[in-house]
């Protein structure tokens, strides 16, 4: 361990996995990244988890794409196919970037003049800056004609953006996850932040040691339940059941604050009546928690000085994921447990910049600033900034974009660092799409699952390579600065989606991302008083900000909301059974999720040699119940099969998993776990049942 290679050059920036936004240093000599350290950032105080710290030399990874690539003539898109990425010659042919990039457009342009704009879709990435993600929607709305443009949010938070934009009038967390030093009362639902948010989950720790009642609700018991107030390791799929029953408890028993409700709230008699049927003793029996302990829950809450709620996917990948929501934020409105120092509610965002990529508008129902798009009056002002016509209809999401494809209304799209063949639910369905479309262009840093069924391939820039600003969890606007040189001929992704505008006939003259963001941030109100400079010279500036030299709030909502009147909207909420059901021919549960080594569908974490060897096998968590039933001993194979696929993979005893569960993280090409999961879509977010559908495990005998 002692180090040989001592830096030339530091540069600071942010880290490119979980929305934590980690600020970083990083160390580079002769143009190769040595070692990363962290630095002093709003979110991170000098934190950093594993992969911030030892996530980083993918970059250097000899397959990273380094030539634009065009499909050779005559090769077949076949579904589910391998293309050694050392050895992508047997399919695609290396091309200029003029050659790529005008076949690129060329596809684009004979598509909409054949099949109309809507023939064309687009999915950006929220793991590119907001200036990429503000010029990917652009080029898509104003280029392409449609308002068929999503990105992973649709997977992770859709559900939970859907709830709070209808109950709180905004999209964005109310306070910071560092609020939690002002807390007393602290709820972490559905989320795993040891794995999923690591440095945030420190916060929580040290809440806990200094005193704070940590209350951990989920249906497997996660890491942080050592340092748990309460466990309440409810059923899955229960959510409603479980929440409701609090809520009955907080107004039956008159724990609601009262002036609260009455002054920044709207609804609340039809809401009082609706959970007056949802008693502690009628739902223990649903939910798994015994009515004592969901009342004595509820009125903890209710009485604390300062309690705050955060929510994971374990909340929002639901066909109930809005509804889910909607009981949080009742939860905090009825109690008044928002707009104060360690109050609020805070769905702990996924991706380093899902935040920002959806306030820069990369989802299909609204423009930047969560403006819709079926407004005309919103429509026109942006009309007259573009200088086009737009279309006054929303567009498709990601999974209707699918089914689009195979219903060939959709015919060609533009990916910008997203990766459906693994990150879309039942991908025998996705795959079979994607090897479907007439003209598909990837921009990527590697041949990725998707990209084997491109037409043409655009070699783009990982974190490290290119300048721009991205929006993490706490709403915290941070600077990403280039500290490495492009690989080969890659490039990054702002210019490529800039030359592929030109040649779509846009005149677009933006030189860099400090060109785009005035023009950005003129559309959305929240970045008033946050210039690019200002980023650049304070490194984070959290949004919104009152004035140039005035720090930006922590928290808001303290006097209301911005809704009509100012009110809070309290939304009933059913009980809704999952999608699937567990049967006799599938008597499991299958919920999927992370791991805190890899990151997503694994293209960078698998490329990265400590996280790789950390953990570099398909694993399938099951309880020790479940090892004993099927007659085996951890880590023998299993194979999980649902409706839709199968997957052998190796076994891992984990007693958070409750018997009945298993557990797969989704990173493993060689067992994808989304070729077993349920497309079906919450009605409100249209986002995937992740979290639940039925599955059948079986022991695969020795041989
Ligand atoms: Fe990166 Fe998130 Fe880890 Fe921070 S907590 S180092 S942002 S992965």
């Amino acid at each position: 361990n002692v180090r040989t290679e001592y830096p030339d050059k530091k540069v600071d920036s942010v880290c490119p996995y979980c929305g934590v936004g980690c600020q970083l240093t990083y160390n580079i000599k002769d143009d190769k990244l040595l070692y990363v350290d962290g630095k002093n950032g709003p979110a991170n105080e000098n934190r950093l988890c594993v992969k911030g710290r030892f996530g980083f030399d993918y970059v250097h990874n000899p397959q990273r794409i380094t030539k634009p690539m065009i499909r050779k003539e005559g090769v077949p898109k076949i579904p589910h196919e391998f293309i050694d990425p050392m050895n992508p010659w047997t399919h695609f042919r290396e091309a200029t970037w003029d050659e790529a990039l005008d076949k690129a457009a060329q596809g684009f342009l004979k598509i909409r003049e054949q099949n109309g704009p809507k023939g064309l879709a687009g999915f950006g990435s929220a793991k590119c800056s907001n200036e990429e993600a503000y010029l990917f929607q652009k080029l898509v709305r104003t280029g392409f004609g449609t308002n068929n443009v999503d990105h992973c949010t649709r997977l992770c938070h859709a559900s939970s953006v859907a709830a709070l934009l209808e109950g709180v009038g905004s999209a964005a967390v109310s306070a910071t996850f560092n609020e939690v030093k002002n807390s007393d009362v602290i709820i972490v639902i559905g989320s795993n932040p040891t794995e999923n948010h690591p440095v945030a989950a420190t916060f929580f720790k040290q809440a806990a040691k200094r005193g704070a009642k940590l209350i951990i609700m989920d249906p497997r018991g996660t890491a942080m339940k050592r340092h748990a107030w309460k466990l309440m390791q409810f059923k899955n799929g229960t959510d409603v059941a479980m929440l409701n029953a609090m809520l009955n408890v907080i107004v039956e028993e008159n724990l609601y604050d009262k002036q609260y409700v009455q002054t920044y709230t709207e609804g609340f008699p039809a809401f009082a009546e609706h959970v007056k049927q949802f008693t502690p003793e009628e739902m223990e029996p649903i939910c798994g928690i015994d009515a004592d302990t969901l009342r004595e829950v509820a009125r903890t809450f209710a009485r604390a000085e300062n309690a705050i709620i955060f929510w994971g996917m374990g909340v929002s990948q639901h066909t109930h994921g809005t509804d889910n929501a909607r009981c949080l934020i009742a939860l905090s409105l009825i109690t008044g447990q928002i707009g104060r120092p360690g109050t609020g509610l805070h769905p702990l965002r996924g991706q380093n910049n899902v935040q920002g990529a959806s306030d820069a508008g990369l989802i299909p129902m609204f423009f930047p600033d969560y403006k819709s798009v079926e407004d005309p009056a919103t429509r026109g002002a942006y009309e007259a900034k573009w200088g086009i016509q737009l279309d006054p209809k929303r567009g498709l999401t990601v999974v209707e974009i699918m089914d689009a494809i195979h219903a060939d209304t959709i015919k060609g799209m533009y990916i910008m660092g997203e990766n459906p063949a693994m990150s879309d639910p039942d991908l025998n369905h996705a795959r079979e799409a994607l090897a479907h479309l007439e003209h598909l262009v990837v921009q990527d840093i590697f041949l990725t699952e998707t990209a084997v069924y491109a037409d043409v391939v655009l070699p783009s820039s990982a974190w490290p390579e290119k300048d721009g600003t991205v929006t993490n969890t706490n709403r915290q606007v941070q600077m990403g600065r280039k500290a490495l040189p492009l690989p080969g001929d890659a490039k990054e992704d702002w210019w490529i989606t800039i030359e592929l505008a030109k040649r779509m006939g846009l005149n677009w003259t933006y030189a860099h991302p400090r060109d785009v963001y005035p023009e950005m941030a003129s559309m959305m109100p929240a970045l008033d008083n946050i210039s690019w400079e200002r980023v650049e010279r304070e490194n984070a500036v959290t949004y919104p900000s009152d004035a140039p030299d005035k720090p930006g709030r922590d928290v808001v909502f303290d006097k209301g909301f911005p809704r009509p009147g100012g009110f809070g909207k309290l939304v009933a909420a059913k009980l809704t059974p999952p999608d699937e059901t567990p049967d006799h021919d599938f008597p499991f549960i299958l919920t999927t999720g992370r791991q805190l080594e890899h990151w997503h569908t694994g293209s960078m974490t698998r490329r990265a040699t400590v996280l790789d060897a950390i953990e570099p096998t398909a694993i399938a968590a099951v309880s020790r119940g479940t090892i004993a039933k099927l007659g085996i001993r951890p880590g023998d194979m299993i194979r999980v099969s649902t409706r839709r696929g199968t997957v052998d993979l190796q076994s891992r005893q984990d007693d958070a998993v409750p018997d009945g569960v298993v557990f797969i993280p989704f990173a493993y090409v060689e067992a994808a776990a989304n070729l077993l999961t349920n497309p079906a879509l919450d009605p409100f977010g249209k986002i995937p049942e992740f979290k639940y559908c039925a599955a059948k495990v079986e022991a695969i005998p020795m041989r």
